[in-house]
């Protein structure tokens, strides 16, 4: 018998199965594209796997995580394309036959690094991914915080000079939140190249600055033992560094704690996981439920 994975994100699927050790013996990644499409790519991949004892799936979001709500599994208001109002954990169950376990992507992420990376050990941290969007899977007391929906921390509204950075913002729900100046999406727009080719230093310190802000909201709201960040953007060489710079003059020395004065280095930290966080983590979804 095997366990398998699904990293259902809003870019590309990764979909893996394990065996009881936990390595991953056989994974395959490809585009989401219709859902239609995307969902009978995963349905043929486990098919072809056979055996399957659990599945668990991190879905990008909004994405309903309430067990008990008719509508769990489904995406809900997603500006992407053919996506809103997605039922995703349904026709995965139909067609498989096994129990599922379903979390969002972060959340996924989060429990991978919790399991197996850089959280293991703490009780309350989160995993922030800052991609094509951004998006924060929040752990308190050692397990994923639901609550009304999910945590959404890319979504919340930061301070936004409007002289230093004229751009309008690029969410479609809220403008200039912090998705909407710090992502991927954003970064491109406002510059007119992707990320991964701007090299002015005024480009970094920018994106820096909102990553701080942001983060200086989740320390003090969540009082987070560490800090993970991830994704394209996340990872770009030397950004985390200005971010720990400007996170640790937002807080003005205000949390009297080591991590975020000597240690910050060791407490805002990329996965240990790298991109595999979140298929890890979607298996460590499958296996509680054997
Ligand atoms: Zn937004």
């Amino acid at each position: 018998m095997s366990i398998g994975g699904i990293e259902a994100g809003g870019t590309r699927w990764t979909c893996a199965v394990a065996g009881a050790d936990g390595e991953l013996d056989r994974v395959e990644s490809f585009p989401t594209t219709t859902p239609a499409e995307t969902i009978g790519r995963a349905i043929e991949f486990f098919t072809d796997v056979g055996d399957l004892e659990a599945l668990g799936v991190g879905a990008f979001g909004p994405v309903v995580v309430d067990r008990s709500s008719p509508r769990w599994g489904t995406i809900t208001t997603t500006p992407k394309p053919g996506w809103a109002d997605t039922d995703i954990a349904g026709p995965l169950a139909e067609a498989l036959g096994v129990p599922i376990a379903l979390d969002t992507d972060v959340d996924a992420a989060a429990i991978g690094e919790w399991r197996h990376g850089a959280a293991q050990g703490l009780d309350t941290f989160v995993y922030v991914t800052v991609g094509t969007g951004i998006g924060g899977g929040v752990f308190a007391n050692g397990r994923p915080v639901h609550g009304l929906l999910h945590p959404e921390v890319g979504h919340m509204l930061i301070p936004h000079d409007r002289v230093r950075d004229p751009f309008e913002g690029s969410c479609p729900f809220h403008g200039d939140c912090l998705e909407g100046l710090a992502s991927g999406t954003a970064l491109r727009a406002r510059w007119g190249r992707p990320g991964e080719e701007l090299d002015d230093p005024g480009v970094w310190d920018l994106e820096a600055e909102y990553l701080a802000l942001g983060l200086v909201n989740v320390v003090l709201t969540l009082s987070a033992e560490r800090l993970i960040v991830g994704g394209g953007v996340g990872l770009v060489p030397g950004l985390l560094p200005r971010v720990r710079v400007r996170l640790r003059e937002l807080l003005a020395g205000y949390v009297e704690v080591p991590q975020l004065g000597p240690d910050l280095d060791r407490y805002l930290v990329p996965p240990a996981l790298g991109p595999q966080a979140g298929i890890v983590g979607a298996i460590e979804l499958a296996r509680s439920l054997i």
